[in-house]
């Protein structure tokens, strides 16, 4: 258990918060992200994401959602075709749909808000960011996964790995594989980390960063390829 991030001692100050058994959260948010559908949260009563300047992306499909939001909200998304819109957040940080310290839209809130898990930070050993991020990075680093079975520890290794990795090497990857953002850093991890679980088949533990690089490309390729065909992630 050697390279899972421990709490440091101003964090254990906080309660911990029970986040599962890591192996099957791992395989949930997969599906997640594989499907394209929502997770249930053991938030109970954190409204921490809602106030940590989020831009959320609601798209042309969501028109119960959209229709909630006063449009003066809502912004085009660059680089995504007309109908996707960003909804944007207060200069504190909070979303303007969260009233009285509830979302205000929330039985039709977006698809990005119910696909949202601070969980994924934890998991890569990672915080969100800095600005306005205050709060959801003190719930991160309240969760505390269970490791029932070794393949429960060696999948979590395996993803801080994939993040550590990334972040440390973007010199070895192509322009523009490697996430600027740490959400999208977390995402990745995810996606790729069997490439970094000590049995995984090539590369093996002597190859170059560049290959290791080469490695993770391809695994996200192949999991994307699965989510468009909607075949399940290995
Ligand atoms: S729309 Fe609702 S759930 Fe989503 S960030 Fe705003 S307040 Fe939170």
């Amino acid at each position: 258990m050697n390279d899972v991030t421990k709490p440091t001692d101003s964090e254990i100050e906080k309660p911990e918060i029970p986040a599962g058994d890591f192996s099957v959260w791992l395989e949930d948010i997969r599906q997640v992200l594989l499907q394209d559908r929502g997770i249930e949260v053991p938030c109970g009563g954190c409204q921490a994401c809602c106030k940590s300047s989020y831009f959320i992306h609601i798209r042309p499909e969501e028109k119960e959602t959209l229709r909630r939001i006063d449009k003066k909200l809502l912004f085009p998304v660059p680089g995504l075709p007309r109908g996707n819109r960003l909804l944007g957040y207060f200069e504190n940080g909070q979303c303007p749909l969260l009233v009285d310290e509830r979302c205000s839209i929330y039985e039709h809130r977006s698809k990005t808000c119910r696909a949202y898990d601070c969980r994924i930070f934890a998991a890569a050993g990672i915080d969100a960011g800095e600005d306005h991020k205050t709060l959801v990075n003190e719930r991160i680093r309240r969760w505390r996964f269970s490791y029932p079975g070794q393949q429960d520890l060696d999948q979590h290794v395996a993803v801080q790995k994939a993040a550590r990795f990334i972040r440390e090497h973007a010199e070895c990857f192509p322009e523009g594989k490697v996430p600027h953002d740490s959400s999208q850093l977390a995402i990745l991890a995810i996606k790729v980390y069997n490439v970094f679980l000590n049995d995984g088949q090539p590369p093996g533990p002597a190859c170059s960063d560049r290959e290791m690089a080469q490695a993770v490309v391809g695994a996200n390729e192949a999991f994307e390829a699965r989510r468009k065909t909607g075949i399940s992630p290995a």
